[in-house]
């Protein structure tokens, strides 16, 4: 099959779908995306993109964001990044406190909350809360080649006067030592990172090193270190979607993060980096639309990593 009958049949597998699962609204500002909106982009290692339906449209990555921090922390901080976050699957749901409390502060992992926190505090603490988002920002422009890619004021402040939890867990973690800088400044960043606002097709394109061992295929640049692209790609796949992480790689067998915007980022090694949006999520808090439509991408091009 051609591209574009490829991406015929994805579009026919989602058809009867469109609209199903549940937009988030514990951020009031996501609540009012249209649940009909569906975009797909297939960003390949020799430049070429292949796009289908709202593809070019800017939706709140949220979590997606934390795989690009943590290429950030370990190009800044390399391996001791480890004392402070683990990299094993919660098998909890992305926001939940309570294996904290059991695990003195260290969180599971660093792509569930508390863990995306502590990467964030690192981050902090190394560069500054504001510096962080101008580096995060300017390494998104350029990978995707668009200037104006941004934070989304109104998300992140939205998500800041909704944040309880997140301040309830970044406050925990400091009671244990495992926060070093004031909550109000690493939540800031957090917040904002999480705000980031990215098409599919901008989204695939700046994962695309993720798939060729941490080297941007297209620039040539060197983004992480090949060992480094293999443990995000590592964590990815074990711990991407939450509770979730188990079935989406039975499903898709590719490493992949979901974001509550209702984005989902997928890299196939070798091959190419893959975003699908669309806004209703299934009760772990992955897109239930952009699930089917991967699970068509991998069924015919045979791109999971367990072929
Ligand atoms: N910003 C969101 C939060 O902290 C991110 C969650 C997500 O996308 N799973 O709740």
């Amino acid at each position: 099959m051609n591209w574009d009958e490829i991406i015929a049949v994805i579009e026919a597998a989602v058809a009867p779908h469109r609209g199903e699962g549940h937009v988030a609204d514990y951020i009031p500002a996501l609540a009012a995306v249209d649940p009909m909106k569906f975009g797909f982009a297939v960003a390949l290692g020799n430049g070429d993109t292949h796009c289908l339906g709202d593809a070019d449209e800017r939706f709140s990555i949220q979590s997606i964001s934390k795989v690009f921090t943590l290429s950030m922390a370990l190009r800044k901080v390399g391996d001791a990044l480890w004392d402070r976050v683990g990299r094993e699957p919660s098998g909890s749901a992305f926001n939940s406190i309570v294996q904290l409390e059991h695990e003195h502060g260290i969180p599971r992992n660093p792509l569930i909350n508390a863990g995306a926190i502590v990467v964030t505090d690192h981050l902090v603490d190394q560069v500054g809360s504001g510096p962080m988002i101008t580096e995060l920002l300017r390494r998104l422009r350029v990978l995707s080649g668009d200037d104006t890619i941004d934070v989304d004021q109104v998300v992140a402040a939205s998500e800041s006067r909704a944040g309880a939890r997140n301040r309830a867990m970044a406050h925990f973690m400091q009671s244990f030592g495992n926060l070093r800088n004031p909550v109000e400044d690493t939540l800031a960043a957090y917040f904002s990172h999480c705000a980031i606002a990215m098409t599919c097709r901008q989204l695939a394109r700046a994962a695309l090193f993720l798939a060729f061992d941490g080297r941007d295929p297209i620039s040539g640049e060197q983004m992480v270190t090949s060992q480094a692209c293999r443990r995000i790609n590592a964590v990815m796949i074990s711990c991407g979607h939450y509770d979730n992480s188990g079935d989406f790689t039975y499903r898709i067998g590719l490493p992949g993060k979901s974001g509550v915007g209702g984005g989902v980022l997928v890299v196939a090694p070798r091959y190419g980096a893959v975003a699908v949006w669309s806004p209703g999520l299934n009760k772990a808090g992955t897109s239930m639309v952009g699930g089917i439509a991967l699970e068509s991408l991998v069924k015919i091009t045979g791109w999971s990593v367990f072929v």
